[in-house]
């Protein structure tokens, strides 16, 4: 075993060599370049030696432009050098992989202060060059694209809305793109997170957009925020950008942010989307409502659907974000938002957009009102009963007794104990894949108390009974994708009246067919 240690710890070495090698002649081309760009700059008010942070930013999107996937390389260099240190004898490419899992820039803890972007009063020749299609448009012309450099934007959640919507700001020349997300780039967003790619799985997102977007445009200062917004943090954060873009996927975040921009005093440029649906709205802009004003109370969760529970077509946030650009452009460079005081609602099946007048400001609004009660942040999971990180809410509808794991479940299976399992899942999820043997019946016809499909559980139940010779009653595990929506019929079934439906023992599988997938049959797919 110290052998394969030792082999390990010297390959490790002499990748670091090699890669220390790559970097010392990156660093020098660089600094080349940057020495040829200082000189061609005349515009002294951005320059480079003045802000080591703007040097540091630029310098990583020289390297993007000059060698892309460095950034990479140099994190997989840090992470072969924590492997020496820890002594790991895991292999290197795990190590690249996991390298900037745990960056230290997390949204939870209190933000470092940004400095002021600098005031200019004039184009460089550059940027003249870049912007010119913009600069023709008399709405905007040098005087809103010097307030859209000089503007700065948090984007929270760099997802399905937030890729377009920080693409368009960066390629428009936003001075400061703040990029805040909790999670890492997965298989399954890239369906709609567009500027992630395959090669940034299990990368942070919020890292992954910033390198994307240095190499559209590395004269945007971007500062990737690792983590989620939590209250502690939140206010500090919103304080430090000039307009907040809200791309988050859950409610407690939406009224965290919502409160926030109201004690900060920033304009919220909130963006919705599911299935084939958007919404965009702006709050509290120009004396219009905030989000609290229209929602003052949060949904019960159980009736949240999330993009991954409902699914979504990537395209739809995709034109919802690209709106959520266009209005944080307008406020921006001074044109003002269309949708201070209108919901626009998108609905893709029938190409239609609706501008739906909102309320105005409520007096009584608990935030934004005439006598707020809220006056600094609070525990927002706990006023929307949900978590804010979940990927998967989990219910908690039934007693552990009327409930089995997947590992009990296969027990039964290998034992052949006589049971019938239903699947309540839709239609459309029972097509992407399912287990062979079960009955397959949705949520929305127990719901609705369907005679024909009860009826048809009745007669599989009494087809096993038959099947099987067996006399007592039969048990029947229901089972849906997660766990939540079996809870849900176990609890119907057990409600039928004992008479009607005779009596049955009706017991749930936890975790549903993703942890069937995940800690039993690893060749069953996952959605
Ligand atoms: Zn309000």
């Amino acid at each position: 075993m110290a052998g394969t240690g030792q082999r390990l710890r010297e390959r490790l070495r002499a990748e670091i060599r090699r890669r220390e090698r790559e970097l010392r002649g990156l660093r020098e081309r660089l600094r080349a370049e940057l020495a040829r760009g200082d000189a061609e700059e005349e515009d002294g008010a951005r320059g480079l030696r003045d802000d080591p942070e703007e040097e540091e930013d630029r310098a990583r999107g020289l390297r993007d432009v000059l060698a892309q996937g460095d950034a990479e390389e140099e994190d997989g260099a840090r992470g072969l050098l924590d492997a020496l240190a820890r002594g790991d004898a895991g292999s290197a490419e795990e190590e690249e992989e996991d390298a900037d899992g745990d960056a230290g820039d997390g949204a939870g803890a209190p933000p470092a202060e940004l400095p002021p972007l600098p005031r200019r009063s004039a184009l460089s020749r550059a940027e003249i060059a870049r912007y010119s299609r913009q600069l023709l448009l008399p709405q905007l012309g040098v005087r809103g694209q010097l307030r859209l450099a000089r503007s700065s934007v948090l984007v929270v959640g760099c997802g399905g809305l937030g890729c377009p919507l920080a693409q368009y700001l960066a390629a428009a020349g936003i001075g400061r793109l703040g990029l805040l997300d909790h999670d890492v780039v997965d298989t399954s967003n890239l369906q709609r997170q567009v500027l992630h790619g395959e090669a940034q799985r299990g990368r942070p997102k919020a890292r992954s957009a910033a390198a994307a977007l240095r190499r559209l445009n590395s004269a945007v200062h971007y500062v990737p925020h690792c983590g989620a917004l939590t209250p502690r943090s939140a206010l500090r954060l919103v304080r430090q950008y000039d307009i907040v873009a809200d791309c988050s996927d859950n409610a407690p975040t939406r009224y965290l942010v919502n409160d926030a921009c109201v004690l900060a005093g920033k304009p919220l440029v909130s963006g919705s989307a599911l299935r084939l649906e958007g919404q965009l709205a702006v709050y509290n802009h120009r004396g219009g409502p905030c989000y609290r004003c229209l929602f003052p109370e949060p949904p019960p969760p159980d009736t949240v659907t999330s993009c991954a529970d409902g699914g979504v077509l990537g395209v739809v946030p995709g034109i919802i974000g690209c709106i959520q650009a266009l209005e944080v452009l307008k406020i921006a460079s001074g044109m003002g938002s269309s949708f201070s005081q209108f919901m626009l609602v998108f609905d893709a099946l029938e190409g239609r957009f609706r501008n739906i007048k909102l309320r105005p400001k409520r007096p009584d609004c608990a935030v934004c009102g005439d006598n707020p009660s809220i006056t600094c942040l609070q525990d927002y999971e706990a006023f929307c009963g949900s978590s804010a990180t979940d990927k998967c809410r989990t219910l908690h509808l039934l007693p552990s007794e009327d409930r089995i794991s997947v590992e009990q479940y296969r027990e039964l299976l290998e034992q052949q104990v006589p049971h019938v399992l239903l699947d309540v899942r839709p239609q459309v999820e029972v097509e992407i894949c399912r287990l062979d043997h079960a009955v397959h019946i949705p949520l929305s016809k127990l719901q609705e108390k369907d005679g024909e499909h009860l009826e048809y559980l009745e007669k599989r139940i009494r087809e096993e009974n038959q099947r099987t010779n067996d006399q007592t009653s039969l048990p029947v595990y229901v089972v849906c994708k997660l766990g939540n929506d079996s809870q849900k019929a176990v609890k119907i079934l057990q409600e039928l009246p004992a008479k009607e439906f005779g009596s049955v023992l009706v017991k749930d599988i936890k975790g549903g067919l993703m942890a069937w997938a995940t800690k039993i049959d690893p060749t069953f797919p996952q959605y």
